[in-house]
């Protein structure tokens, strides 16, 4: 009885039913990849003519999306189903006309990974995925749009599913069955940090301190891959547990996509035409491979090249590689950002000029902790960031500040030197926290002062756009102003052992150094090479007389098998040891006994540990 007249009730006061709008989706009513969506208003619009909107970017990405044009239809009907005017503005916006009368939105919505756009093109983490009865990825930018004015206000999700899909995701969940899942966003700020990725289960779970960490996998040839992720996955987290004084959440859930590119793979070990393997290889340079943070996940895109053998390429490459980046991101700028962060405008975005923040402390912080976390050696992490620093070289710092090219980056002349965030940028922090630990005689680092700014604000207090690196030096030492206004907000080129000397490390421009020569390398051997296709596999042209590791003309050699000879136990070999070396010669595999040589070369720009600190 109680539930019957609970039932009239709510027959009687239709809006009562539900304070939020309400979103509802079937995906068994997926058609060619078009997916339907419908919204219910939770009460009239009070205008005459309402915007609704999707996103122009979503944060963390510092790039153009525009989901709005994976809209295919926008139709705006009273609660008698009459329709309404709409029209479209730009590339994102829907004007309704008459709108006192709106209570249902209909729109359909395209795939975004099928359908590759030349004109920004979508980071494939923050794309959308339709595959009837396999894959939904829900990355909620470009599939929920906003009323102009009310993106603080909560929001109802109820997707209807086929039974073997479940969705993963850190946003609350209402209630739940086989057929049903339902959803509650406290915001559209909340949404958008809320993907969610409907497939087969193919999860784990596990426990790092308090934090319960969960793992979601779809891979497109349906291979099982959580339980080896989370390996790979629980060392990472259990590094960053040691690096922090505590997890700064609950749950956490990574969700991950495997794509299948092989082909890709083959193209880059050899074993096709020359034209396809170039027009692959320039492929491979458009594909968004990588990862996008959010305070309770993230989402990654990866690639099974099939070179397991090739460790930079492997999966638990790229996926470790991403993940404590990832992660360490709830630091900042989820847990301390500025308010053009805190107070998103999706549709007239505003960058903040603390991309040195955000992005290049999160990159040194996710290799200060592999080092410190023991997942690479202490030579390893300075190959890391002398690989940074080399690069980072190349960013214009004569025509623009790393704060200018921040605060511009979504345009192009600004927007082409983004990657530099993850080199130069990580760099910056390098010598940020080396200086903080030279003017505190060692009382403070980096990530002292950061843990403190992110309790002071945390993920709901946003900080001054402006005056935020006057009040990181206040907690430090007045001296470090020189610092930023040098090297951050400054045209200057860094000088890395005014810093990194205290921190036990000698930057050098160039270093004369003893290095394995490689036979292999026609300015280390006498021969000639000539690329079969742009793989790894090189055909012997030519030998001289000086030709010492015994390689003749027409063997074909694996650029590879080099390094596997030269540390066959995972340690370089000495001067005169012998090398077992793979060879093909007249259609034969053989092993040549290479004796090991060392010659001095010139490097440059080169970071060492100095010896007594
Ligand atoms: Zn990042």
């Amino acid at each position: 009885m109680k539930n019957l007249y609970f039932a009239i009730i709510l027959l009687l006061s239709p809006f009562f039913v539900f304070s939020q709008h309400l979103y509802e989706i079937d995906l068994n009513k997926i058609e060619k990849d078009v997916l339907p969506v419908k919204m219910t208003l939770s009460k009239a619009p009070q205008k005459d003519q309402v915007t609704y909107s999707f996103p122009a970017t979503v944060p963390g990405t510092y790039d153009t999306q525009d989901f709005g044009r994976f809209v295919l239809s926008m139709n705006a009907k009273t609660a008698d189903g009459k329709i309404l005017k709409v029209k479209k503005q730009g590339n994102n916006s829907f004007v309704i006309y008459d709108a006192k009368k709106l209570k249902y939105l209909e729109y359909t919505l395209e795939d975004i990974m099928d359908r590759k756009v030349k004109k920004h093109p979508i980071f494939d983490p923050v794309a959308t995925n339709f595959e009837e009865g396999k894959n939904f990825l829900f990355n909620n930018g470009g599939i929920f749009g906003f009323f102009t004015g009310e993106e603080a206000e909560a929001i109802e999700i109820k997707i209807s599913k086929p039974s073997q899909l479940y969705g993963s995701t850190s946003l609350p969940q209402i209630q739940s069955n086989n057929g049903q899942q339902h959803f509650k966003a406290n915001s559209y700020h909340q949404l958008i940090d809320c993907p969610i990725m409907f497939s087969v289960p193919d999860t784990a779970q596990f426990y790092v301190g308090n934090t319960k960490v969960t793992i979601s996998v779809f891979d497109v040839n349906g291979v099982p891959r959580a339980k080896h992720f989370y390996e790979v996955l629980k060392r990472d987290m259990q590094a960053i547990d040691e690096f922090l004084p505590d997890l700064p959440v609950d749950n956490y859930t990574f969700i991950i996509y495997v794509d299948d590119l092989k082909e890709i793979g083959k193209a880059i070990t050899g074993k096709m035409g020359l034209i396809k393997k170039i027009k692959l290889a320039l492929k491979f340079r458009n594909l968004g491979l990588g990862a996008l943070e959010h305070g309770n996940s993230s989402t990654y895109y990866l690639a099974d090249l099939g070179v397991a053998d090739i460790k930079e390429l492997s999966l638990d490459n790229q996926l470790s590689g991403a993940a404590i980046h990832e992660f360490m991101h709830i630091l900042t700028p989820l847990g301390l950002h500025s308010e053009r962060i805190g107070n998103f405008n999706y549709t007239n975005p505003l960058m903040s000029k603390h991309l040195w923040l955000y992005e290049g402390v999160t990159e040194y912080f996710a290799n200060l902790i592999k080092f410190k976390g023991g997942v690479i050696s202490p030579d390893e992490y300075l190959k890391e960031m002398e690989a940074k620093l080399a690069q980072g070289l190349d960013f214009p710092v004569s025509e623009m500040s790393f704060t200018e090219m921040s605060e511009h980056v979504l345009e192009e002349k600004f927007h082409k030197h983004y990657g530099q965030v993850y080199m130069r940028g990580a760099v910056l922090a390098m010598l940020l926290d080396a200086e903080i630990q030279r003017l505190t005689s060692g009382q403070k680092s980096l990530i002292d002062v950061m843990l403190l700014l992110n309790a002071r604000y945390g993920a709901n207090r946003s900080f001054d756009e402006q005056t935020f690196i006057a009040e990181l030096v206040k907690e430090v030492h007045p001296d470090l102003q020189n610092f930023f206004t040098l090297y951050v907000e400054g045209k200057n080129q860094w000088k890395p052992n005014d810093q990194l000397n205290y921190i036990g490390i000698t930057y050098h421009d160039s270093l004369q150094e003893s290095v394995l020569l490689s036979p292999f390398n026609p300015k280390d051997n006498d021969i000639t090479l000539k690329a079969i296709g742009i793989g790894l596999e090189q055909l012997v042209v030519e030998t001289g007389p000086n030709e010492w590791a015994g390689l003749k003309k027409g063997d074909i050699i694996n650029l590879n098998d080099y390094r596997s000879a030269i540390e066959p136990n995972g340690q370089k070999l000495k001067e005169g040891e012998i090398a077992k070396l793979k060879v093909k010669r007249n259609n034969e595999v053989i092993i040549l006994d290479v004796v090991v040589k060392y010659g001095m070369k010139e490097k440059k720009h080169v970071l060492r540990w100095m010896k007594n600190k």
